[in-house]
């Protein structure tokens, strides 16, 4: 037998060895210059590469899966001579060269290593944890710490008095999906763009979150902490964006779903334990985000709760089509007396109660049994109960619907009860700043919140707020709150699919239309004072101006509209949570 082959076989293997590890570095410096804003190689897809193998965190099987069809592939092309058809020559000499194949290799799993190492600082030793619960429609005015009559709230108070109570927390929008980004990334919704409800197979401008942002999750992913989200809303999910930086997601809306209360807090916080149970990884601190829809309409308390503030509710159930109706100014379907709305809140505030009962012993267990986190309990918006003639959220922007709880507890926090107005923009910076970075990254607009919470800065931070996205929801309201005052201006609307319906008093005046309230004397903004206190209208818009926090709802236009692939029976599902898929929207021209 002739000796010849065995060089070419050997040569094949190390030429393929080479065109893989350089493969690798290509394709790992292309992802890392599209990507620059994230650090870390896991983060960037490539969680095979050097940095995750050493660490042990991920087997190298899939990149022996690579290299292997790399083999493959060279093998075939030299036995069919292809190359050579063509005319050129496969230099198998100069990729197969010892030198070659170790300078490729030593590049392709120690270069990554080296340069994540050195843009990804290994958590302390003592880095805290963090754990984020966003109670979703959660009213500051329905919250035991913050002063409600009714006993909604009795474990989270507990948490609050030894925590620090943010009396006057404003979100920046009045709906989940921009709420929920600014939350996460610091940015208020005109600079994160997640304003728009993707309505499925339709193009529609700025309804995901971008990906070239940054959120905490994703930093500190990032920087070595292990990530984990859970999330019940439908906007929360992986194809909105929400999942950047996240080890773990699970997305309960988008999976199918055997039991009744599927996704509501007693399986996510099973799931939580299942996760610390099987995923923890204790060498590293973790950062979880737990969403909890329970308290969003259709308020069904369980059963245990029901009955707790109303003993004989009312057959009237709060549900997407008849928020829908109001918000299309067809009001004549719930027959909505004062005892019929009392018997709504009442489930709403028991709602609120069963949040907090399941919630209360899952935190108390987690300060127990991991005493270096940092838990944040924060609303996205609120809800109105026709305080100012709606139901429902995402369509306006009055207290009822922007003043959120917000409690911080640290080991390092001592007790406190901030009265200054903040924003949940700054909650991203303040998490930041707890683990020990910097706090607010340049370009976030949040600032970090311990200067507050030390007494180093008492006056209000001035708020921004924004609602209207392209279609859904189309009622364009930019405002600004400084803390007694509060301007909020109805913009013009933008061409959309569907009709908009008139729902304000106000819907027939020129745009934009200004309303300023002053939120000392008349905190449920019950007189606008935009006509007699004009110099208060123009100094706050400039405000808004001047800070960058004004964009006017045609800037929408000109980003570019993309579709939302959804399956088509989620769609009915959203109409029931008040998102989405209405009749109007496919009818109208
Ligand atoms: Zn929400």
């Amino acid at each position: 037998m002739s000796a010849a082959p065995r060089p070419c076989l050997l040569q094949a293997v190390l030429a393929a060895a080479t065109v893989f590890a350089l493969a690798a570095l290509t394709l790992a410096a292309w992802i890392t210059w599209r990507e620059t804003s994230v650090q870390g190689w896991a983060a960037l897809g490539l969680p095979w590469l050097a940095l995750d193998r050493l660490a042990g965190v991920h087997a190298l099987v899939p990149a022996l899966a690579a290299a292997g069809v790399a083999f493959a592939l060279v093998l075939a092309a030299r036995r069919v001579a292809v190359l050579a058809a063509l005319g050129a020559r496969v230099r198998l000499g100069l990729l197969a060269h010892p030198l070659s194949v170790v300078l490729a290799l030593l590049g392709a799993f120690v270069l990554p290593g080296v340069v994540a190492r050195g843009t990804r600082p290994v958590p302390a030793r003592q880095a805290p944890n963090v754990l984020f619960v966003l109670i979703d429609t959660w009213r500051a005015d329905h919250t035991g710490f913050l002063g409600y009559e009714r006993d909604v709230s009795p474990s989270l108070d507990r948490l609050a008095a030894e925590g620090v109570v943010f009396e006057r927390a404003m979100a920046q929008s009045s709906w989940t999906k921009p709420s929920v980004a600014t939350l996460l990334t610091g940015l208020t919704p005109s600079k994160h763009h997640a304003v728009s409800q993707a309505i499925p197979e339709k193009p529609v401008r700025a309804f995901r979150l971008n990906p070239r942002l940054t959120t905490f999750v994703e930093l500190l992913h990032g920087r070595g902490w292990q990530t984990a989200m859970w999330s019940d809303n439908p906007n929360i999910t992986p194809p909105i964006g929400f999942d950047q930086g996240a080890e773990h997601f699970r997305d309960y809306f988008h999976e199918p779903c055997c039991p009744e209360r599927c996704g509501e807090l007693p399986e996510i916080l099973a799931d939580v334990d299942a996760w610390f149970a099987e995923e923890r990884d204790a060498s590293r601190p973790f950062c979880l985000y737990v969403h909890v829809m329970d308290a969003h309409y259709p308020f069904e308390p369980p059963p245990e709760f029901a009955g707790r503030f109303d003993a004989n509710p009312s057959d009237l159930q709060l549900t997407g089509p008849i928020v829908h109706d109001y918000m299309t100014g067809r009001r004549s379907e719930a027959n909505l007396t004062e005892e019929r709305l009392a018997s709504l809140v009442a489930r709403y505030d028991e709602e609120l109660l069963a949040v907090d009962q399941r919630l209360g012993a899952f935190l108390e267990r987690i300060r127990r049994e991991h005493p270096n986190t940092v838990i944040v309990v924060s609303g996205d918006h609120g809800e109105e109960f026709l305080e100012h003639g709606n139901l429902g959220h995402s369509h306006a922007l009055w207290q009822e619907l922007v003043h959120v709880p917000l409690l911080l507890w640290a080991p390092d926090l001592a007790p406190a009860r901030v009265a200054t107005q903040v924003r949940l923009m700054d909650v991203c910076p303040t998490i930041l700043e707890l683990v020990g970075l910097p706090g607010a990254l340049p370009g976030m607009q949040g600032e970090s919140l311990l200067p507050v919470v030390a007494g180093r800065e008492s006056a209000d931070r001035p708020a921004p707020m924004e609602v209207g996205g392209d279609q859904k929801p189309c009622w364009q309201w930019r405002g600004l709150s400084d803390g007694r005052t509060k301007l909020l201006r109805r913009e013009h609307d933008l061409p959309t699919l569907h009709p908009i319906p008139p729902i304000f008093p106000d819907d027939g005046a020129p745009r934009p239309c200004a309303h300023l309230y002053d939120l000392v004397r008349d905190p449920r903004e019950r007189t606008n004072l935009a006509a007699e206190r004009a110099a208060d209208v123009s100094a706050l818009f400039s405000e808004l101006e001047r800070r960058g926090w004004y964009t006017p709802p045609e800037t929408l236009l000109g980003l570019k509209a993309s579709a939302l692939e959804l399956d088509p029976e989620l769609t009915g599902e959203l109409s029931a949570l008040g998102y989405g898929g209405g009749e109007d929207e496919t009818q109208a021209p």
